[in-house]
């Protein structure tokens, strides 16, 4: 096992103004597991209830999703996100978050993967993602998400983490409420300053921005015809990123930007269906041809 991901394996109810879903897979760990195994094998830290089905079990193992990480906890329910998003697909409003199993994630990372070189800390409690880290050896490589709540309600938590992280994957938002600056240069490189060696800011359907002491890089999101739900964008773009590298075995500026391409090329694909229908079948050719999409898109000539 090469990459660790600790989240979310939840059901979703989704609503976009191009139809809604009831009790879909969904989760940060799911959607970010799914993308990362057409590069590496990946293992989800999770726990799920006894409600969850055996469909969605296969589907992860079909992708070749390391599960020895994934508890079931018994009498429980599976984490539940109910959502909407309006015209605007760039901003989810939370409808309802039922906790049920996530109230006692305790994540105890299985002995066979303490070695593990990459690791990624999906969004959640920083005291959790603190201890999965005290529990791997020396990982190559760690990033971090987090969402608003943390930041207003963990903020020490939060930010005792930032010095043990390498990358910090967040949005245009949150990187403004985290570092109380609303130009996004200048809130990357507060947040550089707090420990972790770059900043990837999402920025929805207009790509990423990638910061570091050296380096920016800016990444177009790929213009789509048909967006049917942009849930799990994030987390896919995090799974063919940390993917890549981790199959990679460098991370060098060249890498970061080949990745962050491919990152951006699998949450493309995530959000032209609901939950993981089409992340999941998706074949390398497909990959490579919207990679080429991609470079045409942002080539242009030497003045
Ligand atoms: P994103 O990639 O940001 O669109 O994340 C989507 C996934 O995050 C959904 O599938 C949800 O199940 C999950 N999610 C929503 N709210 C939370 C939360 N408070 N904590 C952890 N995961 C969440």
């Amino acid at each position: 096992m090469n990459l660790l991901i600790v989240g979310t394996v939840a059901y979703d109810s989704v609503k976009t103004p191009f139809g809604a879903r009831e009790r879909i897979l969904g989760g940060s760990a799911a959607y970010c597991a799914t993308s990362a195994s057409y590069f590496t094998d990946a293992g989800i830290l999770a726990v799920v209830g006894e409600d969850f089905e055996e469909a969605d079990r296969r589907l992860l193992e079909e992708r070749g999703v390391d599960l020895a990480g994934l508890t079931t906890l018994p009498g429980q329910k599976c984490f539940h996100w109910k959502g909407e998003y309006g015209f605007d697909l760039n901003e989810a409003r939370t409808l309802r978050t039922d906790l049920n199993v996530l109230t006692a994630f305790d994540p105890v990372v299985p002995d066979a993967w303490r070695e593990v070189p990459y690791v990624f800390l999906a969004n959640m409690d920083p005291k959790a993602q603190a201890k999965v880290l005290d529990q791997v050896e020396a990982p190559r490589l760690v990033a971090a998400d987090t969402m608003n709540y943390w930041i207003e309600n963990a903020r020490e938590d939060l930010q005792a983490l930032l010095p043990r992280i390498d990358i910090l994957v967040i949005n245009e938002a949150e990187s403004r409420q985290l570092s109380g600056e609303a130009n996004l240069l200048k809130a990357a490189r507060k947040i550089l300053t707090w420990g972790p060696r770059s900043l990837i800011v999402k920025r929805g359907e207009y790509g990423v921005l990638a910061v570091s002491a050296e380096a920016l890089f800016a990444a177009p999101g790929y213009p789509l015809e048909n967006v049917f739900d942009p849930t799990g964008a994030g987390d896919s773009f995090a799974g063919g990123f940390m993917g890549r590298l981790a199959s990679n075995g460098t991370a060098d500026a060249d890498a970061i930007r080949q990745a962050i391409i491919l990152g951006s090329v699998m949450a493309s694909f995530n959000v032209e269906d609901f939950s993981m229908t089409r992340l999941a079948a998706l074949s390398w050719p497909e990959i490579a041809e919207r990679y080429q999409a991609f470079r045409r898109l942002t080539r242009f000539e030497d003045l």
